[in-house]
């Protein structure tokens, strides 16, 4: 058959929904883990184990890490010896865009390159029709193994710099994070009156799924500088702002989230936008606060 053969590198949870998506798509799949034992399971279901890390880089030309960061890759690879010649090294785990960079330079360094890249969603998830990944890295390394990643998850290829696909991962979880600090305080504020989180849920479901309806219009006052403010502006929502951190202190709990987001509004008002759209917090927040 034409599937081609991979080595995956880091048999956590990740690691291991990887190792048997590839598995069911038809490819000759090579593991190696630090802690052996995690790859008997995956041997069981028909991977190929490799006695040496430099066994496993040299059984296939494309090798997937999927590593607590990229420390762990350099504990690992530093092992592979001239096996790493010619290699492409698909990095999945996650790490600094800096440190992405400069393990770009250190497998160059030994003949390979490196395609960094973020999965965007849990091991449950890997290999089915839920799941993408942001990659960068050369273009070509990437295409040349653009079908055995899709097995994955759905690629999407953001650009040359490595960092991009790092960047990309985060800012996602940057979303993801601070939506669910936001649920909970939000849960914790009407709990103060006894409400309980399931008599909340209908509520909080309603207004997550209507948040994607503002990023489009927001992306275009972003990237044009122009924040109009005629329906909603700064200095009402600011003053929003402030009511929630008051209802939080009266009710007793944590006054951090709602006094970084009231510290925003006071910035931008501060800063001349009290009249323009929420979307000018912008030009607070891409600056570095004090
Ligand atoms: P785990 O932390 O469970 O697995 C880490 C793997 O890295 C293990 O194979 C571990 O080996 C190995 N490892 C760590 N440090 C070293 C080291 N110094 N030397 C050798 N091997 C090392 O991670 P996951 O599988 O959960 O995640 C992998 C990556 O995927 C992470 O970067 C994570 O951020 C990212 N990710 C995770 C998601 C999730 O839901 N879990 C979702 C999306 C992305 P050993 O078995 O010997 O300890």
């Amino acid at each position: 058959d034409n599937a081609a053969a991979v080595t995956v590198i880091g048999l956590g949870p990740m690691g291991q929904a990887m190792v048997r998506a590839l598995l069911a798509a038809g490819h000759r799949t090579t593991v190696w883990n630090r802690t052996a034992s995690r790859a008997d399971e995956l041997v069981a279901e028909g991977a190929v184990r490799a006695a040496t890390v430099a066994d496993a880089v040299a059984a296939s030309e494309l090798v997937v890490l999927s590593l607590t960061d990229y420390r762990a890759m350099y504990d690992i690879l530093g092992a592979a010896g001239d096996a790493l010649v010619d290699r492409v090294v698909v990095n999945l785990s996650s790490d600094t865009p800096n440190e992405t960079r400069a393990a770009a330079t250190w497998l160059a360094q030994r003949g390979a390159d490196l395609v960094a890249g973020g999965v965007m969603v849990p091991a449950p998830l890997v290999g089915t029709d839920a799941a993408y990944v942001f990659y960068s890295g050369p273009r070509a390394a990437f295409e040349a193994n653009r079908e055995t990643l899709a097995v994955i998850g759905r690629p999407e290829y953001r650009g040359e710099d490595h960092a991009l696909a790092q960047l990309y991962y985060q800012a996602q979880l940057d979303i993801f994070l601070t939506s669910l600090s936001a649920y909970l305080h939000a849960v914790a504020l009407v709990g103060s009156a006894g409400v309980s989180a399931e008599e909340f849920a209908p509520y909080a479901v309603d207004n997550l799924n209507s948040l994607s309806m503002y990023v489009a219009q927001a992306a275009k006052n972003i990237d044009s500088g122009q924040h109009p403010g005629d329906l909603a502006n700064a200095a009402m929502m600011g003053a929003t702002a402030d009511h929630i951190l008051g209802a939080s202190r009266a009710a007793g709990i944590d006054l951090e989230l709602p006094g970084t987001v009231k510290a925003h509004y006071d910035r931008a008002i501060a800063a001349g936008h009290g009249a323009d759209s929420w979307t000018s917090l912008f030009e607070v927040i891409r600056k570095p606060s004090a």
